[in-house]
């Protein structure tokens, strides 16, 4: 039996695990002293992290998985490290690094000639000031570490609100200044590379967010010519293959006129990637579950096109249930305004009722909000 472990109890873990049992493997879960577990509690063990539980301490508690993986970027990078002795960590340690840190990540793009907003790292306010006039307005100033739903992240558009701003960053935490990009789209892609070397990528996928957070998606996206779309390939496997990576790979993207520019990196599954449960023959989640555990990947050409919407603090009604080309995916979590607690997945072989119906489903579940 294949036993696997997954650093975090969230419902990217979950739908990991979901995918994995399917193809007969066993989990086990690391928890952080604090962390909800209720996605993944009858899924498989549930270690709680303690100071002790590293090295072969930590793989023995966790069931001695063959494979060890994580669903966040957020994980302690020198704990992972302990176990590599034992049993294959993919990601590897060095590629989740990279994605830790927003300098060091567009630092990476940079050195393989990878096209990022301008960036300056600073810390404090002086030096943030600087960057901030280097760069010119309007900028976003993000921490440069643990930021996600847009939290820790300012968009400065004048001077009066550089002022205001600067005032509220703490003096030693470390940012980085990105010129403010006037993209048409956003669009991601979701990439894997096997143990083998072998890659594959799901089709480019067109996000919508609301204050910083991602509430649909639709896929194949809708962008200027081919070359875009090669671009999203060419990119993924330059950072694939320069990471040494394995597992998925998720990217996030502007689109400015018909070139791409690289938002940020996760090293995980992605919520842009949900849709692939429905229209993908291989979803993301078991595209992981394959590259981690030395299979050969499965087929990302998707059999319809498909919409994704997330429930934000939002519940489904049973009616929609009636609809054919609907699936519903809940994480097992109580209801709290704006918490993520599942979504709803649609496909068709055609884009524009697709299109209709992911509005109608908006509309229904988030009224005019
Ligand atoms: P995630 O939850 O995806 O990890 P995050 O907190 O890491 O989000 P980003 O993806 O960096 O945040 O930014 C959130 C959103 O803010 C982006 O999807 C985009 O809409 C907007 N944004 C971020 N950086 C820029 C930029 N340089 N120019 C214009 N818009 C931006
Ligand atoms: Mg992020
Ligand atoms: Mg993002």
């Amino acid at each position: 039996v294949m036993h696997l472990a997954i650093i975090g109890c969230g419902q990217l873990a979950r739908m990991m695990a979901l995918a994995g049992w399917r193809l007969g493997a066993t989990f086990s879960f690391l928890a952080e002293p604090d962390e909800n577990t209720s996605g993944v509690d009858r899924l498989g063990t549930v270690v709680k992290r303690t100071p002790e539980l590293t090295g072969q301490a930590l793989f023995d508690a966790l069931g001695q998985p063959s494979s060890v993986t994580v669903e966040r970027e957020h994980v302690d990078v020198e704990l992972l490290k302990t176990l590599q002795p034992f049993c294959l960590v993919a990601p590897n340690p060095d590629a989740i690094l990279v994605s830790q840190h927003r300098g060091r990540e567009k630092d990476f793009m940079a050195a393989h000639g990878i096209a990022t907003a301008p960036y300056k790292v600073a810390t404090g306010r002086a030096n943030l000031k600087d960057a901030v006039l280097h760069i010119g307005l309007p900028v976003i100033i993000k921490t440069c570490e643990q930021g996600y739903d847009g939290k820790g992240q300012w968009l400065i558009r004048d001077s009066q609100a550089l002022e205001e701003t600067l005032s509220d960053i703490p003096d030693h935490v470390e940012c980085v200044v990105e010129g403010f990009v006037n993209f048409s789209k956003e669009v991601s892609i979701i990439s894997a590379r096997s143990s083998s070397g072998e890659c594959a990528y799901y089709p480019l996928t067109e996000n919508e967010h609301r204050q910083g957070i991602l509430v649909s998606s639709i896929a194949p996206a809708d962008v200027p010519s081919e070359s875009t779309l090669q671009q999203a390939d060419k990119i993924a496997n330059t950072i694939l293959e320069k990471l040494d990576y394995v597992g998925i790979l998720s990217i996030e993207f502007f689109v400015v006129g018909d070139q791409l520019v690289v938002n940020e990196i996760a090293p995980r599954v992605h919520n842009s990637g949900h849709w692939t449960q429905s229209a993908g023959i291989a979803s993301q989640f078991e595209n992981h579950i394959r590259a981690i555990s030395g299979l050969p990947l499965g087929e990302t050409k998707p059999k319809t096109q498909a919409a994704m919407l997330n429930l934000l603090g939002k519940e489904v009604d049973e009616t929609l249930l009636n609809q054919g080309n609907l699936e519903i995916h809940l994480y097992n979590k109580s209801l709290r305004p704006g918490r993520k607690v599942g979504h709803v997945n649609l496909w068709h072989i055609d884009r524009a009722p697709l299109v209709k119906q992911l509005k109608e489903l908006h509309q229904q579940v988030y009224g005019d909000d």
